[in-house]
């Protein structure tokens, strides 16, 4: 960045100390710079100009031109408003200031000719606009914003002190037309021409002040191009530094236990994708780098049995391998699993978790630094300091999304040699959020489900149809299935999620007595053991019912349970709705989700709704939820900083960000060091992110 474009913001013409003040405060603009990059959020056509008599109510934003009479202040002192009316030959129409009138009463002149803005409003059959732009037409810097003007962003406290939109327009106007105002290219040449990028001071001037809606396309275009080029050089360059710096463990021998596993301990064949992935690993460890790769696949896909299959290659080396769930209840669960198919090899399995005692945990500490456990499988636990692996060659992080990236980092410290990670996502997530938050892993896509799965039937009921939804349940046990029933956690409070949920298992317990049936409870308020029994208790078929809390949400595995009510659907986020569908139809017999839902739906609502109905496909799901929420609300991506975009669109601009990617591996393969004079501007711009961004740490 050149010294003009450093220039704390406070000294540019007509900003001030006390303006200065206000925009650090409130948008953080502290440069020239930040004042360039604070872009626009909309853009309005103002080439047009309508005549008086065209206005009617359906018109949004327009434009006139005319001449200011009759200027008045009305109303009691405290309660005042202006009122002046704008004539152009063709009518009239009345314009209304409630603030500032004091100040405009001033500044406007009667009988001047005024380009006015805004929205008309109709009042018993006559229109007037309130609080309209007003613009002396030949003024020359006026004439500058008539064709398309920028809208920018501002807060309540910054415009009660004069600084609206029209300020900040006037302030990077007056930044841009400084004969001292230009902007380095930090792209090199070759890529401008091949993705036939439009300039950088052109797009930075362009990207507020646009000629046309075509210039601003290619300004928009080229800014969103730059912004997500440099994110992933940033992240391929350390993958690449990382398998050039970092020697991984060879892990050369297919062994025993992966064959023997694999002939005789299978319960089922693999599906072609889980072979795939196995394969794509099988690769990566052999290589003397460390792997870091991402698994993909949908709930239910099978991504339990490709872990334990890469843990065993570890194992077979003389390694030993771990594994990370983010709740108690699925670590517990992924211990029963994976001891259950490994009975009859002779490996070494065993459980850490916050709940685990003193003396168990000495044993496991023990046991794990002299190499006599081959597998640990926990909770947070597995990254407390006291953990020491005699060698630890394979971590596998199940529900990534849960896990904090710095979490993951810290797992491959636990090594004088790094271990190969495996990091396997929940849900699906949409292809640009993979390449942005994940841009530093490989990825595999177990894109296939195990053979003989019925597609589960989703359907939405209001609380009218309870009682006919119950008979369905009854029905559907007696022929020996299993039902969840979910209630929404209250973010507000833990009483009333807690309330909700009792006077629903209570509602329940009536409608289901006992003996004829049994019904479990399940929520964060239980110690681990009393959850592990209830649990226990439904696994093992004792009872039909369970009522719970999202606690289940993640990874929980009984393919008898084929119902699942969720009650205050409207509640849930898309991925949890699908999380929680994934409970079920994990069995042969035909699934069931049932969404209970208010009446009362949010848009929003009924778009998850829908969209749950209408499909099962998780990586459709997480592209919709991308859409609604947007990036920040995503779980597990809040934290990250990556996704603090300042004009590129994850959910929508998925083109550009390909394109990005794609071009800056054409740049590391020519160049990896980045040592060419054309590259010298990169290099700068990556020394200079490494200083000050907060995720340049996580590496
Ligand atoms: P997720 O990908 O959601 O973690 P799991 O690994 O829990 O899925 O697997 C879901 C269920 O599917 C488990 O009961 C598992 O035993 C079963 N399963 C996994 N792979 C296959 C397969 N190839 N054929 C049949 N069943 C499978
Ligand atoms: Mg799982």
């Amino acid at each position: 960045m050149n010294s003009y474009l450093s220039t704390p913001v406070e000294y540019l013409k007509g900003v001030g100390p006390a303006k200065g003040d206000l925009l650090k405060k409130e948008l953080q603009i502290f440069t020239f710079n930040d004042l360039l990059f604070h872009f626009p959020y909309r853009h309005i056509d103002r080439s047009k100009v309508y005549k008086i008599s065209e206005v009617n109510g359906e018109l949004p934003f327009i434009q006139l031109r005319g001449k200011l009479s009759n200027m008045r202040t009305l109303g009691s002192a405290g309660a005042q408003r202006l009122v002046a009316e704008l004539r152009d030959g063709s009518g009239m129409i009345e314009l209304v200031w409630f603030q500032g009138h004091k100040w405009l009463k001033d500044a406007l002149k009667a009988d001047k000719t005024y380009l006015v803005f805004g929205k008309p409003n109709e009042f018993n059959g006559s229109y007037s606009m309130v609080h309209p732009n007003m613009d002396d037409p030949d003024d020359v810097e006026t004439k500058k914003y008539l064709h398309i003007m920028p809208l920018y962003t501002t807060t309540e406290k910054m415009k009660a002190r004069g600084v609206d939109s029209k300020a900040i327009m006037r302030m990077i106007n007056t930044l841009l037309l400084d004969p001292k105002f230009f902007v380095e290219e930090d792209i090199p040449a070759s890529i401008c021409v091949q993705q036939k990028l439009m300039n950088r001071q052109d797009a930075l001037q362009l990207i507020h002040f646009p000629k046309d809606f075509a210039a601003l396309a290619a300004a928009e275009f080229r800014l969103k191009f730059e912004e997500f080029f440099f994110i992933q050089l940033r992240l391929l360059r350390f993958r690449m530094k990382r398998t050039q710096l970092i020697n991984g463990i060879r892990l050369e021998q297919i062994g025993d236990l992966f064959n023997k596993f694999y002939n005789e301990c299978l319960p089922f064949d693999l599906t072609n994708a889980q072979k795939r992935v196995i394969k794509e690993i099988r690769v990566d460890v052999k290589r003397g780098v460390q792997m870091n790769r991402l698994v993909q696949g949908d709930v239910g896909s099978g991504k339990t049995v490709v872990a334990l299959m890469s843990m065993l290659m570890a194992i077979d080396n003389g390694y030993q391998a771990c594994m990370m769930a983010p709740t108690e209840i699925l670590a517990t669960q992924h211990l029963q699993t994976v001891s259950s198919l490994l009975k009859d090899l002779p490996v070494t399995v065993k459980l850490l978790r916050g709940a685990t005692g003193i003396k168990e945990r000495r044993i496991i500490h023990e046991q794990l630094e002299s190499g006599e456990l081959d597998i640990l499988i926990g909770t947070h636990a597995l990254i407390e300091s006291k953990v020491v692996f005699k060698n630890l060659g394979m971590a596998v992080v199940d529900e990534q999304h849960r896990f904090g990236v710095e979490q993951r980092s810290k797992l491959w410290q636990k090594n004088k040699f790094p271990p190969h990670m495996l990091v396997m996502t929940a849900t699906p997530i949409p292809r640009t959020l993979a390449m942005t938050l994940y841009g530093d892993l490989d990825t595999s896509v177990i894109d296939e489900m195990p053979a003989g799965r019925k597609p589960i039937q989703t359907i939405m009921r209001y609380d009218s149809s309870r009682l006919a939804i119950f008979g369905f349940l009854k029905n559907e046990i007696s022929k020996g299935r299993q039902v969840y029933i979910v209630y929404p956690l209250i973010e507000e409070s833990e009483t009333l999620t807690f309330k909700n949920l009792v006077e629903g298992y209570e509602s329940i317990c009536k409608e289901f007595p006992e003996p004829k049936y049994q019904v479990s409870i399940l929520h964060g308020k239980l110690k681990a053991a009393e959850k592990a029994f209830e649990m226990s208790r439904f696994v093992r078929g004792e009872t039909q019912i369970m009522v719970a809390t999202t606690v289940i949400e993640v990874g929980v595995n009984i393919p008898n349970a084929s119902i699942m009510v969720i009650e205050s659907a409207q509640k849930f986020g898309l991925s949890q709705l699908h999380q929680l569908r994934g409970r079920v139809g994990r069995g042969a017999d035909q699934s069931y989700c049932i969404l209970m839902s208010d009446v009362k739906q949010s848009n929003e609502a009924k778009q998850r709704i829908k969209t749950m109905c209408e499909t099962n496909d998780g990586f459709k799901i997480a592209e919709v939820d991308l859409k609604l929420r947007g990036p920040g609300e995503l779980e597990g991506t809040a934290q990250s900083g990556i996704l603090d975009l300042k004009i590129a669109d994850l959910a929508n601009d998925t083109e550009i960000l390909a394109q990005a990617r794609m071009a800056a591996q054409m740049v590391l393969d020519e160049d990896p060091q980045l040592l060419l004079n054309v590259n010298k501007p990169l290099a700068q711009h990556y020394a200079l992110y490494r200083k000050t961004a907060k995720w340049g740490r996580i590496s």
